[in-house]
């Protein structure tokens, strides 16, 4: 299996280059050049396998050409030691929890999925590869988590100086060995323009190998179909359609949601839930795909206003604006609807939602509305500790600090603090 870039300018390259790369040299992003479906006896009998098997048979046909069999399984094994648990709240209504990974964000499993990729394809080489990810929060973790001690990669995370939550940047920066933070005198986008500029400039691309971790890296985007399927299975038995709304900001997670569609996976519809940043929500209105800057919200890892995995989507439906409508819908909400859902969801099941899965919630409850026929499943992406302000000032609760996070809050943070594109450089060249 070959991925090919989106841009058709550049060679289609096996998933090991896919994932060194990063990004195509034609700055697209890379597509598998087919998705072949499972054979239908294995969703028929889903509730026989386990979590490892799923995921292995989901995603052998995209890697089996750079990684053999065996240490496919053992990458699994050790990326899906946690559980995902599909919690029922209402009629017709049910939360899957992404969230009890060690970072407690959902951007674990394929942060460490592409970790260990990248940890094998260094095994036999004597060059290390650099990965470079600018954070508005919770990516930063995750990444850093992920790699931490993975042999032949060194991790440079950037991120905005105090515009990270205490927790965010503790897990971020405590952390020591081959991952170091830059803390960015600037905003997110500063950070993020830094990692472009760096992996155009051909300075660095002569001295190091370069890569991106956020969910343009097909080792990062494509492991998160797992989810969809681990939903499936215990839903397998309900005799209704089953719907699944994401909280969605870049759009890897509900791409990689529509993946498992392609693969055979009995679903029928997805719902694309936003806050105000609505690129996507206007785009199936109107036809028209305006990227904007973003807003900042509540839900803050989803503000994104230009949506980088959203044309992995159109592809997979050959841009076809009508077969996509049949698909996908797509809605967005303000940050004063999010706070009322997370109360109502709190008053009426006593569960507890994060602003993010909040927002998923009201995308389905959007959708349910005429059709009511349906069975929904609503993402819940982030712990909602994370976003501990929020939730306890919208709730008038207290959160019990979770084991995962009381341990970064007795660590000591080690950042270094860069201003320019020049000092990140020489960062980079001095190592
Ligand atoms: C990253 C993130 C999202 C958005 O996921 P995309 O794949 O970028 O759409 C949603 N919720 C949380 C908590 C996140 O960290």
């Amino acid at each position: 299996m070959k991925f090919y870039s989106l841009n058709k300018e550049a060679e289609d390259v096996s998933f090991k280059d896919a994932v060194i790369k990063g990004i195509a040299p034609d700055r697209g992003l890379y597509f598998p050049r087919e998705i072949k479906p499972l054979p239908p006896a294995f969703f028929e009998n889903i509730e026989n396998l386990t979590d490892h098997d799923i995921a292995f048979k989901a995603i052998e046909q995209f890697v089996r050409e750079s990684i053999p069999e065996n240490t496919l399984k053992e990458i699994l094994n050790s990326v899906l030691d946690f559980p995902f648990p599909l919690i029922e709240l209402e009629k017709n209504v049910a939360t899957l929890e992404l969230f009890h990974g060690p970072t407690l964000a959902f951007k674990d499993v394929g942060a460490r999925f592409m970790a260990h990729c990248l940890g094998y394809f260094s095994e036999n080489q004597n060059s290390e590869v650099t990965v470079l990810v600018a954070t508005s929060g919770d990516t930063g973790g995750a990444v850093a988590n992920g790699f931490l001690g993975v042999k032949g990669v060194k991790v440079v995370i950037l991120y905005p100086s105090d515009k990270v939550s205490d927790i965010q940047e503790r897990q971020l920066t405590t952390l020591g060995q081959n991952i170091t933070a830059l803390e960015v005198n600037g905003n997110f986008d500063d950070c993020q323009n830094m990692v472009k500029t760096a992996f155009l400039d051909s300075d660095l691309k002569s001295e190091m190998q370069l890569t991106s971790a956020n969910s343009i890296n097909v080792a990062r985007w494509l492991p998160q179909m797992f989810y969809f399927l681990f939903a499936y299975k215990k839903l397998k038995n309900k005799d209704q359609p089953i719907v699944f709304s994401v909280p969605s900001g870049n759009f890897g997670n509900i791409c990689a949601g529509m993946v498992a569609q392609k693969l055979g996976m009995p679903v029928a519809h997805f719902i694309a839930a936003t806050n105000v940043n609505d690129t996507v929500p206007l785009y199936m209105r109107t036809q028209e795909y305006s990227p904007k800057t973003s807003k900042a919200t509540i839900s803050n890892a989803m503000d994104v206003g230009d949506p980088s995995n959203f044309i992995r989507i159109r592809n997979l439906y050959k841009n076809n604006f009508t077969e996509l409508k049949n698909i996908l819908s797509s809605y967005s909400f303000t940050d004063e609807e999010t706070k009322r859902a997370m109360h109502s969801i709190y008053d009426s099941s006593n569960y507890i939602a994060d602003p993010h899965g909040a927002v998923g919630y009201l995308g389905l409850k959007e959708y349910l509305k005429d059709n009511s026929d349906t069975f929904g499943v609503f993402l819940e992406t982030a712990h909602p500790v994370k976003f501990l302000d929020v939730v306890e000032e919208t709730l008038k609760l207290k959160l019990p600090i979770p084991y995962q996070i009381q341990k970064v809050l007795e660590k000591k943070k080690v950042s270094i603090k860069i201003d320019t594109y020049e000092e990140l450089k020489n960062y980079l060249l001095n190592k």
